[in-house]
């Protein structure tokens, strides 16, 4: 089952919202860092870099209908996935191999959930022994129980539980708790008056009903379990934070032991919960919410016994449902891929199961993805880009008129220190003792849910294991974790439009430099800029620096408000902040480090008939290229904290003044801000 909601508290910042259900039909072609024939010449670049970029790749590359949106990420995540079938129709068809081998496992896993005779057989046989176990719940007791035995199983039902790094004490893993508990994930979806907020909500509640109907409610009682679970929902909903307020490190910063705990949220037996999940260090418990926490108090003891059952239910269903037969699966589809992202289409069936496959037994997968496709050249070369990126960002910082040098002494120590992982993790996680057959994909994801939730319940009370990764090696992405102080870079990103051996400089600064500036300015963005050297929620700056601080990134939050992505909804410039800043920053810093690699100053000779000035910034402007449609870009909108990839390029490049000078941008294009209304951080 899911158990992705264990690494919501790590909070690690990404390049991309990562979505698995992205991705392309469009065949494995050869990619190339920078392809001029993806541009649109008509456009003026400084009316609409973004356009003049990438018109010609917008218009060729239509969103396939099982998608929500094409982009560069998803051109190389499809291409995977024909380099990963590969791999698993070939382990999937041998017999003989050694039982908890990471051949055996991949290949059973991934044939067990390609036979859908037999799953659509079972329909939902797999889950009626829970829903029995729920119907059984005779009193407060048996809640606990059924509950924590839903968080074992990577169910999240009221709220989210994981293990993560204490925020003020990164030597030590703790027990964390996190609001959660809605199926509409964000709290707005619940209360805002638009018309698409009430379509979503209309649908929602349809849904539920189809969902019921499913296990043999009639339609009068599957419509009594819908309004149930959706009043219940929404009093969970009220007492949940906004998306921008989750961005604060400090207000989620709640550490209390389990008798304040206790008292806090009374009507639920933490002790037995806690037990229950094998957790034995308790004196220290992060409590994100408090307020919500106190709220579901004070729901599980006003709610009838029958409305908890009934939601619980709910959320079994929810989690369950792309493991059962194909009614379910189609019905979740309906709602979480049609309604709320304007997916057309279900993906095919061995698209799903492999991702299934990679994300339940992620390293294994990444064992073998790494083995064949991982060309052991690109780490060095990597490592020399990052080398530069981190020069450039200390001459960067030396260099800054605002900042003072007490501020700038700390800057640089956790520059320094700042550690970085290329490729794949020196040690890999060992699933042998996970239980794979061929015949049972429902109990298959099952076992490695559970195994992956216990292994991070193991983590908590001790030291975190600093070899760790938070990615898989076949995942098209980037993290910088603040707890760690340190950038990821995962295999898969190193290919085009990213990372190509064979380009020019310009074009690897313009795409993976500017990645690598990006992760490391997290580091020193509105979050990341919390976090000390030793990656711990300590304030490092004096009050005059965060104040000069606070006013210049103001500056980017007016600017992206002003951004209209559709109708009338606009960019977050609050919720979107620290991404933003991250893309100045990256942008910034990899422009620098590749002229100071080159002596100072940009090589001459054109390429194609552009400058490799111009190569840059339109290196960088091919990374965001990207089809969306408008629900998923409403739904992003909403939650995600990366701005759209249009205004990844026009709401940085605006403030570039390199990138003036290299497309001759004057007052009269669109894209023009005079010098003095234009933000500069790093
Ligand atoms: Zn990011």
């Amino acid at each position: 089952m899911k158990y992705l909601l264990l690494i919501i508290g790590i909070s690690v910042m990404m390049i991309a919202t990562a979505c698995n259900d992205n991705g392309s039909v469009k065949d494995a072609e050869e990619n190339k860092a920078l392809d001029t024939s993806n541009m649109d010449l008509s456009v003026k670049p400084g009316d609409n870099f973004f356009e003049y970029a990438n018109g010609g790749w917008i218009k060729s590359h239509p969103i396939p209908p099982e998608y929500p949106m094409y982009a560069a990420f998803t051109e190389i995540y499809e291409q995977n996935l024909e380099k990963l079938k590969t791999l698993f129709q070939k382990v999937s068809k041998e017999k003989n191999l050694k039982k908890g081998s990471v051949e055996q496992q991949i290949g059973d896993y991934y044939f067990a959930g390609m036979n859908k005779e037999r799953v659509n057989k079972l329909d939902y046989e797999p889950i009626k022994p829970y829903l029995k176990g729920i119907d059984g719940i005779n009193n407060s007791e048996d809640i606990v129980k059924i509950m924590t035995q839903m968080h074992l199983d990577g169910l999240n039902p009221l709220f989210s539980f994981y293990a993560g790094q204490d925020e003020k004490n990164s030597e030590m893993v703790i027990a964390n708790l996190y609001q959660g508990g809605l199926g509409l994930g964000n709290r707005d979806y619940y209360f805002n008056k638009d018309k698409r907020s009430k379509q979503i909500r209309e649908e929602y509640i349809k849904h539920i009903v189809n969902m019921f109907k499913l296990i043999n409610y009639s339609q009068g009682d599957a419509e009594k379990a819908a309004k149930t679970i959706f009043d219940l929902e929404t009093k969970l909903a009220e007492k949940s934070r906004t998306r921008v307020a989750l961005r604060d490190p400090q207000t989620n910063y709640n550490k209390m032991d389990l008798a304040k705990l206790t008292e806090e949220a009374p009507a639920f037996d933490w002790k037995a919960f806690f037990e229950g999940l094998g957790v034995k260090k308790t004196d220290e418990i992060n409590v994100g919410q408090p307020e919500f926490f106190a709220n579901v108090s004070v729901l599980i003891k006003s709610e009838p016994l029958d409305n908890l059952k009934t939601y619980l239910k709910w959320n079994l269903l929810r989690g369950a449902s792309n493991y059962l037969s194909s009614d379910f699966v189609n019905e979740h589809f309906h709602f979480y891929g049609t309604v709320m992202s304007g997916s057309e289409k279900l993906q095919p069936r061995w698209k799903r199961i492999l991702n299934q496959t990679s994300s339940d037994l992620g390293e294994a997968v990444g064992q073998l993805y790494v083995k064949e496709y991982f060309p052991p050249e690109a780490k060095n070369k990597m490592l020399n880009l990052v080398g530069n990126l981190k020069k450039s960002l200390r001459k960067r910082i030396e260099n800054l008129d605002w900042m003072t040098d007490a501020t700038k002494k700390a800057a640089l120590e956790k520059l320094d220190k700042m550690n970085v992982k290329i490729g794949y993790p020196d040690k890999w996680i060992d699933y042998s003792s996970v239980e794979i057959s061929r015949d049972n994909y429902f109990q298959n994801t099952l076992n490695a849910g559970r195994f992956n939730v216990k292994r991070e319940i193991d983590k908590i009370g001790k030291a975190p294991d600093r070899k760790e990764w938070h990615m898989t090696p076949q995942t098209v992405n980037a993290y910088y974790n603040p707890n760690m102080n340190e950038i990821v870079f995962p295999a898969a990103i190193l290919q085009p439009p990213f990372f190509d051996m064979n380009a020019d400089d310009a074009v690897n600064y313009g795409a993976i430099g500017t990645v690598i500036g990006h992760e490391m300015t997290h580091g020193f963005d509105d979050q990341g800029r919390q976090y000390d050297k030793d990656g711990n929620l300590k304030d490092w700056w004096t009050p005059e620096d965060a104040k000069r601080f606070k006013e210049k990134t103001q500056r980017l939050v007016d600017e992206y408000n002003q951004f209209t992505a559709i109708d009338t909804f606009k960019v977050n410039g609050e919720l979107t902040l620290g991404e933003n800043i991250a893309d100045f920053g990256g942008i910034t810093i990899s422009h620098a480090a590749w002229l100071l690699a080159n002596g100072g100053k940009a090589p001459q000779g054109k390429i194609d008939g552009f400058t490799p000035e111009q190569r840059f910034y339109l290196a960088y402007a091919q990374v965001w290229r990207n089809n969306i449609r408008d629900e998923e870009l409403m739904r992003r909108l909403r939650n995600d904290v990366h701005s759209p990839g249009k205004f990844r390029v026009l709401g940085v490049l605006q403030n570039v003044p390199e990138f003036y000078k290299a497309f001759d941008v004057k007052p009269e294009n669109k894209m023009y801000l005079p010098p003095e209304e234009r933000a500069k951080i790093w």
